[in-house]
């Protein structure tokens, strides 16, 4: 039996057998052939375009009926591309003219077109771009006889009750995992609070991340036992070992039957404090959870997951479906959070400013949407149309200065006179908040707390850009430190600056939703709390077990501490203290 460490993801326990996703770094040969064999060679070329197109017929007819109807199109396009005559013909042509080997021809035509399509003009076009690079690499995975690679090539019966492991996964790959009915997966890169692994947790998917050996040893079949909670993976288990992992699986159930006696109760302190517990959601298939959990409403709706695992924008009339969809399903309040996008979270399709957006500290975010109105103006009116459907509030990530703030607020005002002048029902008096997740934000957090309805502070970002620690770079995860004293102040000062200018704050990073904080967070004055649904019950559970004037005590020390480790010391002494 080998054990691996890493960050473990939820608080389950999967066992199940391997599946290894390798790498696609493809290096294509490069060699002359004889002119006798230049007819085999088109024929090779020729059979890997069959193949392909036969792949690509299968993966479409297996597609989930839950999968979003782009998905299908984006598969079609890829399939017409395989016949057009720019790609293969021409491919052809260099290697009669050339005398060489068909994935070299290939690859040079690729290279040829994709320069074509980035000079164009028109963005769709450009974006065609992605559609060669993907047709191309399949074509020379075929041609080199190189298995499957990536998610969306298998279909379900190759990863039915598998473990996946892989050396990193995309959150939008991570959106498929449950769909293929994977059981969980392992990879060697990534952090505890990637958006892979906030994809994961809304899944209820236990999976550990930031491995570094996994794809090394793990090889396909190997039974393995992955542990979210300890963050450990076992392969090939003892006989003993995996008897015990099955008794601890039950005894999780065992908790989940009792966190489910508390759905019901007020969220209510020991002192009779009301906490708003509300739910973050990336796609309409959380909402079942969020009623499970009877959380308050949603505090965070992360609309960037519609546009993911497609090949172009969805318009402003599939945004207000989706929006309205979970609009008209939740009875509380409903936080639409303006597109997001950048950072880990990327797209299938091309855009402006695409490689900037990438960057953390690049053109992403609301950044984005301000230079690119075209993109955000369809994006609000898609959410004030469906602000007629229930109670919605617009919140708008990244902010950095208060500038960001008015023209968001102007296009907001443009958006609703357009709608009213086209008698379009909207709700006129939606509720505008910010995100506070870049230190500056923080520290002008009475500045901002001024022009907006809410605030809402997002710590996954806000601790990434305070203690300059990349969210999904492993290597530095260690520093990752919600209760470091820096961040600590800076959640107290923008709680206090909603305070003054009498506005709510809550918090919807990861930190809301791990219940070593919840009494930190309820000792630096925090009662609206925003989080996976899967969470909401632990959570509670703590709140009905904290006195909020007692904890205020004991937060003061884990807040002067000196040095990290006392920090630490001091909050596992006040999150065991039997309060009364
Ligand atoms: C955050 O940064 O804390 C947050 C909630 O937003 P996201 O995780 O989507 O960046
Ligand atoms: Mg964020």
């Amino acid at each position: 039996m080998l054990s691996l460490f890493g960050s473990g993801i939820g608080r389950g326990i999967a066992i199940g057998q391997a599946y290894v996703l390798r790498q696609s770094d493809i290096q294509t040969p490069h060699y002359p052939i004889k002119k006798a064999d230049i007819d085999a060679e088109i024929e090779r070329l020729h059979n890997a375009v069959k193949n392909t197109k036969a792949k690509y017929q299968t993966l479409l007819t297996s597609l989930p009926k839950s999968a979003p109807k782009e998905s299908g199109a984006f598969i079609e396009a890829h399939m017409l591309m395989l016949s057009d005559p720019l790609l293969i013909d021409e491919s052809i042509k260099i290697i009669r003219s050339d005398r060489v080997n068909a994935e070299h021809a290939l690859t040079q035509q690729s290279a040829n077109l994709v320069k074509v399509f980035e000079q164009m003009q028109d963005a769709y076009l450009r974006a065609k771009k992605t559609d060669v690079e993907h047709v191309t690499n399949r074509l020379l995975r075929s041609l080199m006889s190189i298995v499957s690679h990536s998610l969306d090539e298998l279909n379900d019966d190759d990863l039915k009750g598998k473990i996946v492991v892989s050396r990193d996964l995309t959150p939008a790959e991570t959106m498929f995992v449950k769909e293929q009915k994977i059981v969980s997966f392992v990879t060697d890169l990534g952090s505890q609070i990637s958006h892979t692994a906030i994809v994961a947790r809304s899944l209820k998917m236990p999976a550990v991340v930031g491995l570094h050996g996994a794809t090394k040893y793990i090889t396909d079949d190997d039974l393995l036992v992955v542990d979210g909670m300890r963050g450990t993976v076992l392969v090939n288990p003892t006989e003993r070992v995996l008897k015990e992992y099955k008794q601890r699986l039950s005894k999780i159930r065992q908790r989940e039957k009792h966190l489910a006696t508390l759905t019901r109760r007020l969220s209510k302190t020991l002192d009779g404090e009301r906490i708003q517990l509300l739910a973050n959601v990336e796609t309409a298939k959380e909402i079942s959870a969020v009623k499970k959990s009877n959380a308050a409403g949603i505090g965070l709706y992360r609309t960037e997951y519609l546009f993911m695992n497609r090949d172009k924008a969805p318009t402003e009339a599939e945004q207000f479906r989706a929006y309205k969809k979970i609009v008209s399903s939740i009875d509380g309040p409903v936080v639409i959070r303006t597109l997001d996008i950048g950072g880990d979270k990327r797209l299938d399709f091309n855009y402006p400013n695409k490689k900037s957006s990438e960057s953390p500290l690049g053109l992403r975010a609301v950044r984005l949407c301000l230079n690119h109105v075209e993109v955000f103006k369809p994006q609000l009116r898609a959410i004030l149309r469906a602000s007629a459907f229930g109670k919605v509030s617009i919140m708008i990530p990244m902010i950095s200065n208060v500038d960001e703030i008015d023209q968001v607020l102007n296009l907001i005002k443009q958006t609703k006179a357009e709608l009213k002048a086209k008698n379009i029902d909207f709700d006129s008096r939606i509720k505008v908040g910010g995100m506070i997740e870049v230190p500056a934000a923080a520290i002008m957090a009475d500045v901002l707390a001024k022009k907006l309805d809410f605030l809402s502070i997002g710590t996954n970002d806000l601790i990434q850009y305070t203690l300059a620690i990349d969210r999904v770079d492993d290597a530095v995860n260690y520093l990752y430190d919600p209760i470091h004293p820096a961040v600590l102040k800076l959640i107290s000062q923008v709680i206090k600056a909603g305070e003054r200018a009498n506005i709510p704050v809550s918090l919807c990073g990861e930190m809301a939703g791990n219940v070593r904080y919840t009494r930190i967070l309820l000792a630096l004055g925090l009662r609206n709390f925003s989080m996976d649904a899967n969470y909401v019950l632990d959570v509670k559970e703590k709140i009905l077990a904290t006195d909020t004037q007692q904890v205020k005590k004991l937060g003061n020390r884990v807040i002067k501490a000196s040095t990290p480790i006392k920090a630490r010391e001091q909050l596992e002494a006040m999150n065991a203290a039997e309060l009364s």
